[in-house]
């Protein structure tokens, strides 16, 4: 196992096997047997691409013998950062089939939190675009990014480049050139690997509430079962077909069904490098696409596009969405706008459990609540300030543990003596109410982060960076409601006497500290002094109210 990877305790691990949940067999393997069982139907659409499960078996296959050849071994990590294309589904199961393990990033993401995640995990590979070409971020190098990170912690670091015209260096190696590249490894090098399927498959980047974003370590076991659970609650069908317009390096898109889910099942998934309502109304209308996953902000832009009637949107069975709550306005908007859909609410997390409202709970069961746990094995508390369990029907934390549910975050030792209860339950910092029908209902959270269209932010970590800046005698970060977004950041500032800030001289500052876009505040305000609870730390709920009220 790697080290700093906290193994479930043996006597679970054992009931997890002996229930069936955990077959022991590495994702590659479901894998394969999937890819055989469903070698001539499409497996991905990627623009006028229509690739087969027997090409999608080949490519990978092909591009894992080459990353043999340029040194990747089993378990080493590379850190992924691409867009919604083809490259990242070869490339998922080319390191699935040599045993290296995949750190999910998101394209969003910029040298602290890649240099963060390659430090952590001691990475010895990047997966990057090219570049990045927007009008809000000029003209971005990906490649330029991981030569700083390699020679800034010193490591000699591969760089695989998606989408590149310019010649890269022995380096840096394009992926695409890879897929066509005549390997010397042979098909056997990859077959006598031995992978441990307690070992993880995956790392997913945590939503965090802490100063440096956390890793989720997610096992082979425990990731084939959490795709092939969540695709069982989602009627999905082999003529089925999901739309991906999510960054499909989060959990949702990747495996809640997702991607993965979808694979399982034998059905096709639809890639979109676009969220714009356009783009996608023309590939649900082109591919007949049965199934979209999406956050509610995204519901929310496409359903007040204009263009929505002059679309055939009739093929749409499911509108399956998470992230973040879903105002029941949304889902009536949505019941207008695309009947022949239903829209149901899931709620889950990168640590593990996943909530699904099932398609036939009652239509005011589907309205009110967010669902409930996929597999009977998930082991759900509601409990108080002092860890006691609620009355049903009160409001408590919601902890879990579970078959699919981490153990700990990826070496954080100290961290997690505060995430986890000393039995293994995961302190999930969402308040929660459970339902008379046996669902649960969210009604808030403890935990310190900015839900922006289901992307998480963490407070601690804009604060510590807002304190660097001479002027911020203090700060506190704080969500205010946004009708789209669901919520944005708002920074609660006391200056530094007789200085001046503007939001955008803020936001210069942080980004030059190399952040993520969507962490940056999108409101400023001023006190004279931040408001303290009766135990003497900041109270951002009287923050939130004063700002919301002013
Ligand atoms: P992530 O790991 O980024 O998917 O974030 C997980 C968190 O998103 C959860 O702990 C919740 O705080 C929030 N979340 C996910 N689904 C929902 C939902 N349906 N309603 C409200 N909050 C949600």
């Amino acid at each position: 196992m790697i080290d700093g990877v906290v193994p479930f305790p043996p006597e679970f691990a054992a009931r997890y096997r002996a229930r069936g949940y955990w077959r022991d067999r590495p994702l590659r393997a479901e894998f394969d047997d999937v890819f055989h069982t469903y070698a001539d139907r499409i497996a991905v659409v990627d623009g006028p691409e229509q690739i087969t499960y027997r090409q999608l078996d080949e490519r990978s296959t092909h591009l894992a013998r080459n990353l043999v050849d340029l040194g990747l071994r089993a378990g080493d990590r590379v850190v992924v950062q691409l867009p919604n294309t083809a490259i990242f589904v070869y490339l998922y199961f080319a390191l699935q089939k040599l045993g290296a393990v995949p750190v999910l990033a998101l394209p969003s993401h910029r040298y602290r939190e890649i240099a963060h995640c390659v430090s952590l995990t001691d990475a010895v590979a990047c997966a990057v675009p090219a570049r990045h070409r927007s009008s809000r971020d000029g003209d971005f190098s990906f490649p330029d990014m991981v030569r700083r990170i390699g020679k800034d912690q010193e490591r000699q670091l591969l760089g695989l480049v998606q989408g590149s015209d310019d010649p890269l260096d022995d380096r840096f190696v394009a992926l695409e050139e890879l897929l066509l590249r005549k390997p010397d490894a042979p098909e056997e090098a990859l077959a006598s690997v031995e992978i441990d399927p307690d070992d993880p498959a995956v790392f997913l980047l945590s939503g965090g509430t802490t100063g440096v974003p956390k890793l989720i370590p997610r096992s082979h076991n425990d990731y084939v079962f959490n795709s092939r659970l969540a695709v069982s609650v989602c009627d999905v069908s082999p003529d089925d077909a999901l739309l991906l317009a999510l960054p499909i390096e989060h959990n949702l898109p990747l495996a809640c069904p997702g991607l993965q889910g979808f694979l399982l099942r034998g059905a096709r998934v639809v890639l979109s490098t676009s969220t714009r309502p356009a783009d996608v109304f023309d590939l649900v209308e082109r591919h007949r696409v049965t199934h979209i996953h999406l956050v509610p902000s995204l519901l929310i832009r496409w359903l007040a596009d204009p263009g929505i009637g002059s679309h055939d949107l009739s093929s749409l069975r499911v509108l399956q969405s998470g992230g973040q709550r879903l105002q029941p306005e949304v889902r009536e908007r949505a019941g207008r706008l695309i009947p022949t859909a239903v829209v149901q609410e899931n709620f889950g997390m990168a640590e593990g459990l996943l909530m699904f409202v099932r398609l036939d709970d009652p239509d005011d069961v589907r309205r009110e609540t967010c669902g409930r746990p996929i597999c009977p094995d998930d082991e759900v508390r509601l409990v108080d300030d002092d860890g006691r369990d609620v009355p049903p029907g009160e409001v408590g934390e919601l902890c879990v543990r579970g078959p699919y549910t981490l153990r700990g975050y990826f070496r954080a030792p100290e961290h997690n003596t505060k995430a986890f209860t000393p039995d293994g339950y995961y302190l999930t910092g969402d308040l929660m109410r459970l339902h008379p029908s046996g669902n649960y209902v969210v009604e808030g959270r403890k935990k310190d982060l900015i839900n922006r269209g289901g992307e998480k932010i963490s407070a601690e970590e804009v604060e510590n960076l807002i304190l660097a800046h001479p002027d911020v005698a203090n700060v506190a970060c704080v969500p205010v409601p946004d009708e789209v977004l669901g919520e944005r950041m708002c920074a609660c500032v006391v200056l530094r006497p007789g200085t001046e800030l503007e939001l955008g001289e803020l936001c210069d500052f942080l980004l030059a500290f190399e952040i993520a876009k969507h962490k940056l505040p999108e409101r400023l305000e001023f006190f004279d002094e931040l408001p303290l609870s009766p135990i003497g730390k900041v109270s951002k709920k009287d923050l939130v109210a004063s700002v919301t009220e002013g």
